[in-house]
């Protein structure tokens, strides 16, 4: 039997201590291997499929509002090495979604229904969330294995772990799993409080989906009802989380006066 050296297993331990990211509020981390030039560029690619195919707003007014709420939340989160992008696509789907390396998506079927900006922020701090925690890059090192992974973190960029990537994209569209979307609820509400919004904001959110799933005239939702718990538990873990943010120290807003006049452009 080959003899296996222990700078082998030292060389492991490093690079395993080393790859070890901040991806949730209080210090949380969690094992990446692939590295965040890999996610931006995977991120950078999703990003350009998605935006030859649908149509992102050319209201400039709109797009700098979405983006400026989504900047002010991300550059409060537990991840500020990347950059963020939030684009309004047109499309009456009530969803939003984040791909890996910070680009994120929301439709203005979405931004018709709510009504003020901290449930704008509920929104686009869910989407931090996932990218914060690294959901997708977690579902690709579930998928690629630890050979894989080692040869990447190693920097060996043979064609086997490209055609390994690329067969991980496919599992990042499929979405995330319950615990992943409950905590990006959590990640968010954490953050959109740190940065000045209501967390109130995300159960008004959630109680609009709740009514509209009532009232069957979900066709624009069932999107978001199928790739998320059900609506009832989020509302019951977000109002758990609330009381721990201390909100008595805080002034929050709800930004409803700023959140009208954007909503009074959407036709
Ligand atoms: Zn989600």
């Amino acid at each position: 039997m080959r003899k296996i050296y222990p700078t082998f297993w030292i060389s492991i331990f490093f690079l395993l201590l080393l790859n070890c990211a901040t991806t949730g509020p209080g210090g949380k981390k969690s094992l990446i291997l692939i590295s965040t030039q890999q996610e931006v560029s995977i991120g950078k690619s999703l990003a350009k499929d998605i935006e030859s195919q649908n149509k992102v707003t050319d209201d400039s007014i709109l797009a700098d509002y979405v983006n400026r709420v989504g900047q002010k939340i991300a550059k409060l989160s537990d991840r500020t090495d990347i950059e963020y992008h939030f684009k309004v696509l047109e499309s009456p789907e009530i969803n939003a979604f984040a791909c890996p390396g910070g680009f994120i998506y929301v439709y203005t079927g979405l931004l018709k229904i709510i009504d003020n900006e901290a449930q704008l922020a509920a929104v686009l701090g869910h989407e931090i969330g996932h990218v914060v925690a690294r959901h997708s890059v977690k579902r690709l090192q579930q998928v690629l294995g630890i050979q894989v992974l080692l040869s990447i973190a190693l920097g060996e960029s043979s064609e086997i772990t490209r055609k390994a990537v690329g067969i991980g994209i496919g599992v990042i569209l499929q979405g995330y799993s319950r615990q992943n979307e409950f905590e990006a609820d959590y990640n968010g509400a954490y953050y959109m409080t740190k940065a000045g919004y209501h967390p109130q904001g995300m159960i008004q959110l959630f109680g609009k989906f709740e009514e509209m799933e009532k009232g069957r005239k979900h066709t624009f939702l069932d999107q978001l009802l199928a790739s998320h718990p059900p609506t009832a538990d989020r509302i019951v873990r977000v109002k758990q989380h609330i009381p721990s943010f201390n909100l008595n120290e805080r002034k929050l807003a709800f930004g409803e006066e700023e959140y009208r006049k954007i909503k009074s452009r959407l036709k």
